[in-house]
């Protein structure tokens, strides 16, 4: 199956497949670590990770380089607010970027490369255009590129720019959407400010260099795919193609993929409005990964997300289901005949999951298939329909759908207690709900003893005490399930 993907730069829907015939080459803008990461940042992380998955699943390796951009002005300017050096501020945050990502099952790209790690691939860059005259000096001794020697300046973000002022600069790191002027290469350090001594002069980099520098270095002059929030289309990414083709004069990346920024409670997301979140914040307050996981991929990457706290409970269903129905199938007693209405079902589904994907990622179709394979296992299973075949068929389809998902294992109460560890550390308790501390308070082994303990009371016709501890559980968010095999407990 091939698989097509839209094109910010063509504006149209084309093949992705790797142009060396091996890997697929791709390079994904990473975080600033100057702070936690906010869901609106793991959206677009997150929709990259459903690309790669998926580019495995159809048997496509990919080569995925993702930067942290570990020196910039915000970096400075907090780094010297808290009296400490930039790395030692940064590095604060990069683990926590990823440890973030592990709890939302993102895979680690194949190459992290971190800014203030190459900078003479930057310096080296920054001379390969000044010596084609597309970058030049200025009194202070920072260095600008030309952007008049560029005409394609404007092609990804399809702004006219012709009326193009000569030598007109910026040199802040995000500017005006509307405007060209020629952008920093290379920064003057100011007094006190973390520098490097190069053949260009002391300084340090500009943002937009580093991403062309250590694609290229890991990727070639030329690769296929590269990504990032639709924010970074403007300047960003365009400055990227700039500096990039005019040193190179060759395509830098054939295909460019943007994810619409996401938007909470039908607002934009800031702190003022006060429906700002990090993933920290959601995870103290209850919520599980899997489900944050499943909301912010659920809508495919080219349509507004709109985050709210009813979508984010039904995730949290929607994940139980399927973990409920991959439970059932494994535990399937099967029925001597095989079911030849559940093997088309799944056949179905499984045809029109990978289908989905492979239409410019669409995830909400993807999602769609395996419910309706869930629907029509459930009511066989109720029936006692389900062959050997038809049980090994649908664990199959559930096993290509989590690896591109990656929600059915089930390590939510380990996130959360990773949170509220973190809080604790950073005296932050105070921000996680009252349940959620009273949860964590019990570990598995104190809960499985508590739920024994009931067990035997209830034997000996204790009933006051047994009611107790359900009580007790049930208030520190405990549930239990009384069957026939036994007394089940789960964290609510
Ligand atoms: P930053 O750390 O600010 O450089 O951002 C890291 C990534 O998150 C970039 O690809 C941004 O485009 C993306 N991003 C930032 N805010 C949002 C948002 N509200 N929705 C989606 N992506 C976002
Ligand atoms: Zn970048």
């Amino acid at each position: 199956m091939t698989i097509q993907l839209f094109n910010t730069l063509t504006g149209r829907i084309e093949e992705l497949s790797p142009s060396d015939g091996k890997a697929l080459r791709m390079y994904a803008c990473g975080p600033t670590v100057y702070d936690y990461g906010h869901i609106g940042n793991f959206r677009t992380f997150l929709q990259v990770d459903v690309l790669r998955r998926f580019l495995k699943l159809e048997g496509i390796t990919p080569k995925h380089v993702m930067n942290i951009t570990d020196v910039d002005d915000k970096i400075i300017r907090n780094a010297a607010a808290a009296g400490v050096s930039i790395s030692e501020y940064t590095q604060k945050y990069e683990k926590a970027f990823f440890e973030d990502l592990n709890a939302l099952a993102v895979e680690k790209p194949e190459i992290i490369a971190r800014a203030t790690e190459h900078i003479p691939s930057m310096v080296a860059l920054i001379e390969k255009l000044a010596a084609q005259d597309c970058a030049y000096k200025t009194e202070d001794g920072s260095w600008y590129f030309r952007i008049a020697k560029f005409p394609d300046y404007g092609k990804l973000s399809k702004k006219d720019f012709s009326g193009i002022t000569d030598g007109a600069r910026v040199d802040v790191d995000e500017y005006d959407k509307d405007s060209a002027r020629d952008f920093a290469l290379w920064k003057a350090p100011k007094p006190g400010e973390r520098k490097w001594e190069t053949a260009l002069g002391p300084g340090r980099p500009g943002w937009h260099i580093e991403c062309s520098a250590m694609a290229t270095e890991y990727l070639g002059d030329s690769f296929d795919l590269h990504a990032g929030g639709e924010d970074l289309m403007f300047p960003h990414h365009e400055n990227e193609i700039a500096q990039s083709e005019s040193a190179s004069h060759k395509t830098f990346a054939h295909h460019w993929f943007h994810v619409r920024f996401l938007l909470v409670e039908g607002r934009k997301m800031s702190k003022s409005e006060g429906n700002f979140y990090t993933l920290r914040d959601l995870l103290l307050k209850g919520h599980k990964a899997s489900a944050i996981r499943m909301l912010l991929i659920s809508v495919p990457y080219r349509q507004q997300l709109n985050f709210t706290f009813d979508g984010l409970a039904a995730e949290t269903g929607a994940v139980e289901r399927l973990r409920t129905f991959h439970e059932r199938v494994r535990g399937v007693v099967p029925a001597p005949q095989e079911n030849a209405e559940l093997a088309a079902e799944t056949a179905k589904s499984r045809e029109s999951f990978h289908a989905a994907l492979a239409n410019d990622l669409n995830t909400a179709e993807a999602r769609a298939a395996i419910f309706d394979l869930v629907r029509a296992g459930n009511a066989a299973i109720d029936a006692g329909t389900v062959g050997r075949e038809n049980a090994a068929a649908m664990l199959a389809v559930l096993d290509d759908f989590d690896q591109v998902f990656a929600v059915l294992e089930d390590r939510d109460a380990e996130w959360t207690r990773a949170a509220l560890d973190w809080a604790e550390r950073e005296g932050r308790l105070g921000e996680a709900s009252a349940e959620v501390v009273a949860q964590s308070a019990l570990s598995d082994d104190q809960i499985q003893e508590l739920v024994d303990e009931r067990t035997q009371a209830k034997r000996a016709r204790n009933f006051a005490r047994a009611d107790q501890i359900r009580n007790e559980l049930a208030e520190k968010g405990i549930l239990l399930e009384d069957s026939k095999d036994g007394v089940r407990w789960k964290r609510k």
